[in-house]
């Protein structure tokens, strides 16, 4: 409500909003701008003779929703910089606008005129060196603005109104207009960046517009998946949090490029962390954890069903197979032996298919090129296979086992080096092993000295299958 009162009044003044500029990637001279700032770094200061010192801040309004943008400030003044706060707004004239990863960055430095002003009581900061652009009914903007901001963040300028931040499931942000929002779920993967460090989460709810992810981290379909960038001092507490934790995250902002996802920046309200590592039993994991459970069982159902219908499956050669075990027992046991499992193909190495046909001489255990002579016999090696697969079970427990030629025997190497149509063939099963790491095949694994193998074992293509 008090977004679009603000738009409105900028609107009814010709003055453009932060999505606008962003649009237009440029910002016409002598043109305003307006936009509060929701989070800061550390100034730094360059090594050249001048000393000039450059802020990174994140600033938004009611037309970005809940995007930020960056603002790279450049002055010779400490003061100045330091000056730029959380929850004050600054007003803007001839500043420049890039583009930089999908968002917008502004910047400004010492032809760009700018005044910040505080949030409580409208009132500009007096800073040396800064003329203040007039612009008619600036004073209505601002305080426009800054209503939006206090109602949005429920920040202590608002204190006395009670506002309060919903608890969003993913498959609610993208049509919640909610500019701040608090979430819980699961860590699926941590990864750490220059600038950020990259949760990967899940609440067990849908994301219409996941990220993708390579074939070895299908541990959980993407659609549950979300992304969280964190950054700056709450970087610290993820250096703690592990794969599969449960997390409660305070005020975070939701973005939208291509992906639905979420930032955790900065905050005026230091006293409260953001990133906040819950216990399984928390309360407030209630809904995750029944939801967890009903996708972990339609999942082993519909295991079980693709696999008929799936055009990849394996079959047994012999009747020794050694009985179900797990991957874990597999790594755990010190003695040599075959024994079933159940798993799926997380990778395979060579990554190029091409490289899984080579030259070996049977007679003296020697791996050549293709189509070359053994270097101790001199005779002509066979064509055969050698291939790294890497299992992964019910308990994401990870085992590599080799795989040569008897389980891929219905495309023969040398068929496959000879023959395009074969070869084909050969990449179809490649494909539809990883294709969809949720598929569970059958596998005797038979283990010697700490080495394991695929044995007793054939994949079979359905021939029809012709996708
Ligand atoms: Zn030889």
């Amino acid at each position: 409500m008090s977004g679009q009162r603000y738009l409105d009044l900028l609107k009814e003044n010709n003055i453009n909003n932060l999505r606008q500029f962003a649009e237009q990637k440029h910002a016409p001279r002598d043109s305003v701008g307006y936009g509060v700032i929701l989070s800061k770094k550390d100034i730094r200061t360059s090594n050249n003779p001048q000393k000039d010192h450059m802020l990174t801040c994140y600033i938004s309004d009611p037309s970005l929703e809940s995007g930020t943008c960056c603002i790279n400030i450049f002055s010779k003044s400490l003061e100045t910089l330091e000056a730029f706060k959380e929850n004050r707004i600054v007003q803007m004239k001839n500043f420049f606008v890039k583009e930089f990863n999908n968002n917008p960055q502004i910047t400004l430095n010492s032809y760009s005129r700018y005044a910040l002003f505080t949030a409580k009581e409208t009132k500009q900061i007096e800073l040396a060196n800064i003329s203040h652009p007039a612009v008619p009914n600036d004073k209505a903007i601002i305080k426009a603005l800054d209503s939006w901001n206090a109602e949005a963040s429920g920040s202590e300028a608002m204190m006395q109104v009670p506002t309060k931040r919903r608890l969003l499931e993913t498959s609610q942000l993208y049509d919640d207009p909610s500019k701040y929002f608090d979430f819980v779920g699961q860590i699926v993967d941590i990864k750490n960046f220059d600038a950020f460090t990259l949760l990967v989460l899940t609440d067990f709810t849908e994301n219409p517009y996941p990220p993708t992810l390579t074939v070895d981290q299908k541990v959980l379909d993407p659609k549950y998946l979300i992304n969280c960038a964190v950054w700056d001092y709450h970087r610290s507490v993820c250096a703690d949090l592990d794969i599969k934790d449960f997390v409660f995250l305070r005020n975070c902002v939701k973005k939208l490029t291509d992906t639905l996802e979420f930032n955790i920046h900065g905050s005026n309200n230091q006293s409260k962390p953001q990133v906040v590592h819950i216990s399984p039993d928390d309360d407030l994991l209630k809904n995750v954890l029944a939801r967890r459970k009903l996708i972990k069982a339609s999942s082993k159902k519909r295991t079980r069903d693709q696999l008929e219908a799936y055009s990849l499956r394996t079959e047994f050669i012999t009747k020794k197979r050694g009985g179900l075990k797990s991957l874990k027992y597999i790594k755990s046991r010190r003695d040599n032996g075959v024994c079933e499992v159940k798993a799926s193909i997380c990778k395979y190495s060579p990554q190029d298919v091409r490289d899984w046909i080579q030259g070996y001489c049977f007679k003296c255990n020697v791996r050549t090129p293709v189509d070359s002579f053994c270097p101790k016999c001199d005779n002509p090696t066979s064509i055969s296979y050698d291939v790294k697969l890497t299992l992964k079970d019910e308990e994401n427990e990870e085992l590599e086992v080799y795989c040569k030629d008897r389980p891929l025997r219905q495309v023969p190497a040398h068929e496959a080096h000879r023959s395009e149509a074969q070869f084909d063939k050969l990449k179809r099963i490649a494909h539809l092993a990883t294709d969809t790491a949720n598929v569970f095949f059958d596998f005797c694994v038979g283990t010697v000295d700490g080495y394991s193998c695929i044995v007793n074992t054939r994949f079979i293509l359905d021939e029809n299958d012709s996708a």
